[in-house]
């Protein structure tokens, strides 16, 4: 037989494309063209320094001078740490903070379990979401945090919680559902800053059919695929970012109306049907050419240290003209379209 194996083995082969990619590490954008977006900014671990600036939209753009929320509040965890998804707009870490108050008020436990914000840079992920970008999008688990502290690897390997009754087509389970969570949501759609609050379609219905407070908040609350386990907050662009592209505002009314009874059809769960006759076509995957060019400048500044960028974190003073993260604070805390107060800013724990 002829031994027609190739030069270099696999394994080799490997090792060697592995070295390459670090060799030209993040400095060469040239390199970077071809490569999906999310790859490279799903390798990022730190966010730039600088002015916080959500540059694009939703779900195609990129953050600069993002801040993380501390891994531990009083009123709150983040969840799934290892993921590194901790990072957001201070406006949007602001709002986390204050909404964790309030729901530990509400009596949601003792207050809120955090999922995914964004990566420190922003820009598409690995996995997941096709939104949360730019830091101005959050994911809330159905699951209030317990009382005892969860450990770090209780984090990573707590399983969710459906809210559906998955014996049925698209229902709420009566048993795990309660008026706190309708509550809840209607909490977070409450403040003047989110713009839109994702939930599945049955439990719109729940709050449709059940909610008796104010109606017109209602229509924030949008149904959407999945987020039968967690539910997500969107803010506004916050003021004086002009590269942030803001949604088309939501209809008015409570979109308790036919947008809503679409979900029950059979339509958006059919397969799509595929025709034979069609040429396959290559994946499309978005490029750094296809972001704004300024998320390629996002992925080359100098990185900010996480303890600088840890919202409420002792920090020792940044360098000359980089604004300071207290500084950068208090000019969202003005900008955020609310009268609330500042939440108290709580310290990192060391571990
Ligand atoms: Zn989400």
């Amino acid at each position: 037989m002829a031994n027609n194996r190739p030069f270099l083995s696999p394994r080799l082969r490997r090792t060697i494309s592995v070295l390459t990619a670090a060799l030209i590490g993040l400095g060469s954008i040239d390199a970077m063209a071809a490569e999906p977006a999310k790859q490279i900014f799903g390798k990022v671990t730190l966010p730039s320094e600088g002015a916080p600036s959500p540059i694009g939209f939703y779900a195609k753009g990129c953050m600069a001078g993002a801040v993380a929320i501390p891994t531990d509040g009083p009123t709150w965890q983040a969840m799934r740490l290892s993921r590194n998804r901790r990072w957001g707009n201070p406006a949007m870490i602001q709002l986390l903070e204050r909404f964790s108050q309030d729901a530990a008020g509400l009596g949601w436990g003792s207050g809120i379990l955090i999922g995914d914000i964004s990566q420190p840079r922003g820009g598409p992920m690995l996995t997941g979401h096709a939104s949360h970008q730019i830091g101005l999008d959050a994911d809330i688990w159905f699951t209030p945090k317990p009382a005892q502290p969860l450990t770090a690897q209780q984090r990573e390997d707590m399983p969710f919680t459906s809210m559906l009754d998955k014996s049925k087509f698209l229902t709420v389970s009566n048993q795990r559902w309660t008026p706190t969570h309708a509550r809840l949501v209607m909490q977070a759609a409450s403040y003047p800053q989110v713009e839109r609050v994702f939930v599945n379609p049955a439990i719109k219905k729940k709050l449709c059919d059940t909610w008796t407070g104010d109606r017109s908040l209602l229509g924030k609350v949008r149904p959407v695929y999945g987020h039968d386990e967690h539910f997500h907050i969107r803010i506004h662009c916050p003021e004086g970012a002009p590269g942030c592209k803001p949604q088309a505002p939501v209809a008015a009314g409570d979109g308790c109306d036919k947008s809503l009874a679409w979900w029950f059809t059979k339509e958006p769960w059919a397969t799509p049907k595929k025709d034979p006759n069609a040429k396959p076509v290559k994946p499309k995957f978005t490029t750094l050419a296809d972001l704004p060019k300024a998320c390629s400048a996002v992925l080359a500044a100098p990185a900010n240290s996480e303890a600088a960028a840890t919202y409420g974190t002792a920090y020792t003073a940044p360098a000359a003209n980089t604004p300071s993260i207290e500084a950068v604070i208090n000019a969202s805390a003005e900008q955020a379209a609310s009268d609330l107060p500042v939440p108290v800013p709580t310290p990192r724990p060391l571990d």
